[in-house]
């Protein structure tokens, strides 16, 4: 499955259009934190393994960042080959290649979504 389209859908949200029609929509902030690069999945992982957490999740942004003033939205989208996309973040991260079956399996609208 491949996008048709790929849109800015608000200033916080994608808009996919997929070849069968499908339409879906990404917030930019939850992209963010699924963000499927090898540093981002290494600091979810140990985030996840505990509460004596070295890695809070929430360092996946910078430190620097001021995190509360900052709207997470890509500066740049670009296309990686036939079956991803990759977005450049205005926090500065841009190592995340997005698949289309990753992003087509995380369609949040109500058919997708598993009761
Ligand atoms: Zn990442
Ligand atoms: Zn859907």
């Amino acid at each position: 499955m491949k996008p048709k389209e790929v849109l800015e859908f608000s200033d916080s949200a994608l808009m996919i259009i997929w070849e069968d029609e499908h339409e879906s929509i990404y917030l930019y902030e939850e992209l963010r934190q699924l963000c499927p690069c090898a540093t981002c999945n290494e600091l979810r992982q140990s985030g996840e393994r505990g509460k004596k957490g070295k890695t809070p999740f929430k360092r996946i942004i910078p430190l620097e960042t001021p995190l509360k003033n900052l709207q997470i939205k890509p500066d740049r989208i670009d296309p990686v080959g036939l079956y991803a996309i990759r977005f450049k973040w205005n926090d500065g991260h841009e190592t995340g290649i997005y698949p289309f079956e990753f992003l087509r399996r995380r369609c949040t609208c109500e058919k997708c979504k598993p009761n």
